[in-house]
């Protein structure tokens, strides 16, 4: 009798250069490929709405890649640890394969799984898949995590080169037996009434086919104009951002395209634009010693920050992009219809809440998960403390985004704007919800409450 092998998939939604795949392959027994929806698990983040968007596609399109190969993706909900446990039964599996994953809460399941799976003489193993640089390895010279970037960088850069991608298997052995499976529609993973994601359709295609073409065009196309990734209005980044967050991509895949051919304009971009690859190897590391990264400061002073309070119409305004402010209004509409904001504005629309509305980054930080295709319980809390100044090697709370300034630098000819503000001239376009000048006077105020108060610690 076989004992199969599962492969449990998470944020790892692809066929190729994914060890926990290969080592079921290598093993040599029929594989079952799974993902769980895990809404239950503690301490496990359910997903905001525009992933589970991207979720739904992505998973067809996996499935899609699996049959090709020879099995299909068999799909559970509930807890995982319990799911995974019941699939083991179901089909008298011998092993499972997951790569990691590096939250508090998704390692506490992951660990209880495995203990539980072993002592039921079960094979139980996971890889190194989705992170260049596992957290643990790079360390000061006193062996403790880094809190600054640039030196956790060049610590990245002293390693030895990541390894090279796997190949995709050629085939696998679906078990003789079927496995019972959820059907991907019935999840609810789209939504109905109302239908927002008609933006979403327009923009983007999920999958790892698609993922790797966005990578091959980045390659040789828009690598080249990466010197001017600050300016929205031009497509000179990569979009890789949500195929990273759900593993249609691996950044072992991105780290050795970006060492192969290039085209002589795009070799020096190559390099800072791997840099941004390893500020969300950062972010990992620092999500991977903070468990609370959503939820609490990490500069403990922040906790007693005095917020405004200010009432929900106001941060519904900054939510649908009507501030009167245009370049935040552009940028929250282009998260709105798109699932997906430039870098910079991003920047500027935070500080905007944060700084000139004095909202608790927290507000921002859970309509950014809702919203953005590529949410990221790592980049996504640590890029919000870093514009709130709470993070690590944060901006300091005192440097105010001026988004007129930062639209005239950045945006000169207000394409950007225009494009996603068509009113914006108009009459009726509102006048700023806040004065800017005023506002970042209040903001600096509330930092030097913060700073007088004395910080709370366990011993106080
Ligand atoms: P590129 O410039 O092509 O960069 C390539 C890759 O590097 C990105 O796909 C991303 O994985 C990584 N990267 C780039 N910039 C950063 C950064 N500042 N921090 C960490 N990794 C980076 N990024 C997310 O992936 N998920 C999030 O939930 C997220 N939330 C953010 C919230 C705020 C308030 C801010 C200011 C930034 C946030 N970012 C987040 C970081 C950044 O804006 C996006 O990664 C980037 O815009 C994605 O576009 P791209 O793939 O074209 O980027």
């Amino acid at each position: 009798m076989s004992a199969p092998s599962i492969v449990w998939l998470r944020d790892d939604l692809r066929v190729a250069d994914n060890p926990a795949l290969h080592a079921a392959m290598e093993r040599g027994e029929p594989v079952v490929v799974v993902y769980v929806l895990d809404d239950e698990s503690e301490g496990v983040r359910p997903l905001g709405g525009a992933s589970r968007w991207w979720l739904h596609h992505s998973l067809a399109a996996l499935d899609e890649s699996l049959r090709a190969i020879g099995v299909t993706l068999t799909l559970r909900r509930g807890a995982a640890a319990a799911a995974i446990t019941q699939l083991v039964a179901d089909v008298g599996a011998g092993a499972v394969f997951w790569n990691r994953r590096y939250g508090h809460g998704p390692r506490q399941v992951d660990a209880g799984l495995k203990a539980g799976l072993r002592d039921g003489g079960v094979v139980a193993d996971s890889f190194q898949a989705n992170l260049l640089f596992e957290p643990w390895t790079i360390q000061t010279g006193q062996g403790q995590p880094f809190k600054v970037f640039t030196p956790f960088y060049r610590a990245c850069l002293d390693r030895p080169e990541p390894r090279q991608p796997l190949d995709e298997p050629r085939s696998l052995t679906a078990p003789a037996a079927s496995v019972a499976s959820d059907a991907l529609d019935d999840w609810g993973l789209l939504p109905t009434r109302p239908d927002w994601a008609a933006g979403l359709r327009e923009t983007w295609t999920p999958g790892e086919a698609a993922a790797l073409d966005t990578l091959e065009d980045f390659a040789t196309g828009a690598l080249a104009d990466y010197g001017d990734r600050d300016f929205p209005a031009q497509e000179a980044t990569s979009r890789l951002s949500p195929r990273l967050r759900f593993g249609e991509i691996s950044p072992f895949q991105i780290w050795h395209r970006m060492r192969g051919a290039l085209p002589d304009a795009s070799r020096e971009r190559a390099q800072s634009f791997l840099r941004e690859v390893v500020w969300r190897e950062f972010n990992h590391t620092i999500l991977f010693t903070s468990p609370d990264l959503a939820t609490v400061s990490y500069r403990p002073e922040f906790e007693s920050f005095p917020w405004a309070d200010v009432p929900e119409s106001e941060i519904d305004a900054w939510r649908h992009g009507r501030t009167g402010v245009p370049l935040v209004d552009a940028g929250m509409r282009q998260l709105w219809t798109t699932g997906w904001m430039h870098n910079r504005v991003r920047m500027v629309t935070a500080s905007f809440l944060i700084k000139n509305m004095l909202v608790d980054w927290r507000v921002g930080e859970a309509w950014f998960w809702d919203t953005l295709v590529d949410a990221d319980e790592a980049n996504n809390p640590a890029n919000w403390q870093w514009t709130a100044g709470s993070g690590a090697d944060a901006a300091p709370y005192f440097r105010v985004f001026n988004p007129v300034l930062q639209a005239s630098k950045f945006d000169q000819h207000r394409d950007y704007i225009r494009q996603w503000v068509p009113e914006v001239d108009d009459d009726d376009y509102p006048e700023p919800l806040v004065d800017l000048k005023a506002s970042r006077r209040a903001a600096l105020d509330a930092y030097e409450t913060m700073r007088r108060t004395p910080v709370e610690t366990e011993q106080s």
